[in-house]
């Protein structure tokens, strides 16, 4: 099969098979038999009219929402059951990361339309605990309806962090270094790939598989922001990168009344992103700017006593972190090229959902 035409486009690829046998509560103890993550915190789990939790007192707790909507959030075209699972929970994993905290516990909400089956949602929560597991989240509970045609999920989860270190969007001041995790603009460029199957995409499909696995697995850094939290180092500010780059920096500035200088030479671009993006004639930066869901972070540090944080990162969670830029008082973004120009970045890229496309 040509890359990248390794996904069914027949939407339904999960025939009705015996949902309605099984019923609500049938399903329910099923979800819950799939879940195998156990917290010492949970006095009662799923099965009574709320869960118990044991919390630590010392700490603060975070709280997240995040909804998916089908055809909205995600595409059964592109995104397995599995991966579909996965996502729910990272997406929101990844909100409590940028407020630098542990993820706990979530409840869960779906509204499953009659033509799915149970291997379908067999599949959603065995994703669902993959990410469970991994990163020690304990499903709690949750609510099952169904919904006349689409399907929907909602995710709330409960964090801790370190009191006091809690990293909030408007801590940032004029002469604070900003940072992010990872590299940028991956997961936009996959998910174009993904949505484009009769495109001949040019390029090794080895770095082509690596741009859609970011989109269609992420991997929220909940280690790299302990990391953080624990360290010497002041955050003064920190949002996760759902919307873009730019627009997410808006939401620091905005909150922190200030504005900022960035880098183009410095925007971490992976070799997959540089690559297709020269051999397909598209623009590497804009991706990296304006492309949304990479879930890395975005923070701004006080810079007294800041230096080679980029070879620290590596050696403590095996993870890239750069400069690439600075908080200004001046209002707005400024982009310098790499020959030193100076352009305002004047509309925010990225995604939202009322306004589509910016
Ligand atoms: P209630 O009547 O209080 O709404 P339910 O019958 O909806 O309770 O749910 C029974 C138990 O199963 C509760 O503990 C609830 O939190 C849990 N639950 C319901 N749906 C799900 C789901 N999709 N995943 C996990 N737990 C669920
Ligand atoms: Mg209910």
């Amino acid at each position: 099969m040509p890359w990248p035409g390794t996904f069914s486009k027949k939407v339904n690829k999960y025939p009705a098979m015996d949902l309605s046998k099984l019923g609500e509560f049938g399903l329910i103890s099923r979800f819950q038999s799939r879940l195998k993550f156990r917290s010492s915190q949970v006095i009662q789990g799923i099965g009574d009219d709320c869960a118990v939790l044991s919390l630590n007192n010392g700490n603060y707790q975070v709280l997240t929402t995040d909804a998916l909507v089908e055809n909205v959030h995600f595409n059964l075209k592109t995104h397995t059951p599995e991966q579909l699972g996965w996502k729910t929970l990272a997406v929101n994993i990844s909100d409590i990361a940028a407020m630098g905290g542990q993820p706990k516990f979530a409840v869960i909400s779906i509204g499953i339309p009659k033509s799915f089956s149970v291997e379908f949602l067999d599949r959603f929560y065995k994703g669902l605990n993959q990410a469970s597991q991994k990163y020690k989240v304990a499903l709690v509970g949750g609510d099952t309806v169904a919904s006349p045609k689409h399907l929907f999920i909602n995710l709330a989860l409960l964090g801790e962090t370190i009191k006091k270190k809690v990293f909030t969007r408007s801590g940032a001041r004029p002469g604070d270094k900003i940072f992010v995790t990872g590299t940028l603009g991956d997961s936009a460029l996959g998910l174009r790939i993904l949505e484009t199957p009769g495109k001949k995409w040019k390029g090794p499909e080895a770095l082509g598989k690596k741009l859609t696995q970011r989109h269609l697995k992420p991997e929220p850094r909940v280690a790299e922001a302990a990391w953080l939290a624990k360290s010497k180092y002041k955050v003064t500010s920190m949002v996760d990168i759902s919307d873009g780059l730019t627009q997410d920096l808006g939401h620091i500035l905005k909150a922190s009344r200030a504005g900022a200088e960035l880098w183009e030479s410095a925007i971490p671009i992976s070799k997959a992103l540089a690559k297709y993006s020269l051999i397909n004639g598209l623009p590497a930066l804009d991706w990296a700017l304006g492309g949304g869901e990479d879930y890395e972070l975005l923070f701004t540090l006080r810079s007294r006593g800041v230096t080679n944080l980029d070879t620290e990162s590596i050696t403590k969670v095996d993870q890239p972190v750069t400069q690439i830029g600075v908080i200004t008082a001046r209002k707005g973004v400024r982009l310098i090229s790499k020959t030193g120009r100076s352009t305002v970045l004047r509309r925010p890229m990225g995604f939202n959902h009322f306004k589509g496309k910016a």
